[in-house]
């Protein structure tokens, strides 16, 4: 198995963690005082693997190579020492300047990784800004001004502060790259290679990525000297822990089965995912319709708009939040039981992505999968990949659900006329429209058909990979004739 697709297994690490972590707590690591306070008030009791192997070299100031996923506990391995050689350096940041800057893929991972820097930092009276699109540039100007210690930014909104000479990047002590593997699908790659021109020779450089393909390999050979390499082994994989299946239906019944699904009590909370921005719209309403709360997020709404329904999903007072691939990485929100797949991922590895949105925290979740006709291919490839048959039930031609479409409003029910949707051209479905994104929030929007980086146009999602025997029991065969696409 690649180190790639390792490390796409090694999605969510239970807690408490593996041996590697029993040999070590948080006092032996060498933090300071008020970190140590900090990490006890967070309730966090012993290091994750990263971090019990990241924060020692990173205290010695060497650079480093971290391979790990969101849910790893990755934040805090480089967080927290960074804020103790900021803390230890005792300096004041000179204005229009940042002393550590972490790059983040998206708005609402800088957001997060802000708010973990505060948490952690609370005692130390270290100051901690974020820069990225979607938001006004005056308060970032202003707080930029004075100096910081810690910037966390997405890199078109970097570059617009630095091309307007609000910002400079020569006292950069420690520069991190956060998920590496998205920034360069989002077409980062020039932007993160003209930061790295703008910053000192003489820095500690950390790069963190969930996988390792060889242009994310290049692009860390060229911003690490010399690195420490981390990598968190997975301890089970996510298709081990997540109860999975998936119900063929036709595209145009999936928003009644849907409806059905939410139904059901022990759903308490439930991320619902789309391939485009339109669609999570579409879904949103049909589920509000049906007297189901829901919001969607994705790259087209505002900022605050995303932060509202985030913040009312995480508080329990919608029950649904219905995202697309990108709006959904790096949220952080525990205890969500299900994720429904209302149309499947055409990048297997965003399947892996999506499931482990449920198995936070230790738990186990419930994934459930709707697959149209031409999302079969989808299918193989994602079982491929994760070398499983998922279980699957056969709701097509159920009368149930076709009368509840038929009740539909004509508009909702009308099957929309697609592209082709043939196998392999929509793999780069989740790239832009926009491609500097990020100026406009660092999203991208889904749907348009581009190509992510390393994919060959017309490549066989999952092509050339080779692939353990698969276990458990095969979908059914299909047995309707070519429906039309489910892409909205
Ligand atoms: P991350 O991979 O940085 O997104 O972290 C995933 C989640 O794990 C976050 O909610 C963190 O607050 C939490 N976390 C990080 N480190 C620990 C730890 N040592 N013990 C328990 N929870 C942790």
């Amino acid at each position: 198995m690649t180190v790639a697709l390792q490390a796409i297994y090694a999605l969510r690490r239970r807690m408490p963690f593996s041996k590697d972590s029993l040999l070590t707590s948080f006092n032996d690591l060498g933090l300071n005082p008020a970190l140590l306070t900090a990490i006890t008030a967070g309730k966090y009791t012993q290091p994750t693997p990263i971090q019990a192997q990241a924060i020692p070299p990173v205290l010695e100031g060497r650079d480093l190579l971290g391979i790990a996923q969101t849910g790893t506990g990755k934040t805090a391995a480089f967080a927290l020492p960074i804020l103790h050689r900021l803390a230890a350096g005792n300096r004041r940041p000179a204005p229009k300047t940042c002393r550590a800057l972490i790059l983040s893929p998206t708005r609402e991972l800088a957001s997060q990784i802000a708010e973990k820097f505060r948490a952690y930092g609370h005692d130390s009276k270290l100051s901690v800004a974020t820069v990225f699109g979607g938001v006004g540039m005056n308060p970032q100007v202003q707080a930029l001004a004075r100096g910081v210690d810690v910037l966390v930014a997405t890199p078109g909104r970097l570059m617009d502060h630095m091309q307007q000479g609000t910002l400079r990047l020569d006292a950069v002590e420690t520069v991190v790259l956060d998920e590496a593997d998205q920034m360069l699908d989002l077409g980062f790659v020039h932007a993160i290679k003209r930061i790295s021109q703008a910053l000192p020779k003489q820095r500690q450089s950390l790069f963190f990525s969930a996988t390792m393909p060889q242009n994310i390999a290049q692009l860390a050979a060229g911003f690490l000297k010399d690195p420490v390499r981390v990598e968190v082994t997975p301890a089970a994989t996510t298709v081990e822990r997540i109860d999975q299946q998936v119900i063929f239906i036709e595209a145009e019944r999936k928003r009644a089965l849907l409806l059905e699904i939410m139904a059901n009590p022990d759903i308490t909370r439930a991320l619902v995912f789309t391939r485009t921005k339109h669609g999570a719209d579409k879904v949103a309403r049909h589920l509000g319709a049906g007297n189901v709360p829901a919001a969607a997020i994705h790259g087209n709404k505002s900022q605050s708009q995303r932060e509202r329904a985030l913040a009312d999903f995480k508080a329990g007072r919608i029950r649904v939040l219905v995202a697309t691939d990108i709006a959904a990485r790096g949220i952080d929100v525990t205890g969500v039981s299900h994720v429904v797949n209302f149309e499947l991922p055409n990048v297997p590895e965003s399947y892996v992505h999506r499931i482990g949105r449920t198995a936070r925290a230790g738990k186990d979740g419930m994934a459930i999968s709707l697959c149209a006709q031409d999302e079969r291919a989808y299918l193989r490839d994602i079982e491929r990949v994760t070398r499983q048959r998922i279980p699957s039930t056969d709701r097509r031609g159920d009368e149930k659900l076709a009368a509840a479409t038929a009740a539909e409003p004509r508009s909702e029910n009308r099957p929309q006329q697609q592209r082709p949707h043939g196998h392999g051209q929509h793999r780069g479905g989740q790239r832009s429209e926009n491609r500097r994104g990020d100026s406009n929030g660092g999203h991208r929007s889904e749907g348009r058909g581009g190509q992510p980086q390393g994919a060959k146009p017309g490549q066989k999602p999952g092509g050339g990979r080779r692939f353990g025997k698969p276990q458990g029991q095969r979908p059914q065969a299909n047995r309707d004739g070519g429906q039309r696409g489910s892409v909205h």
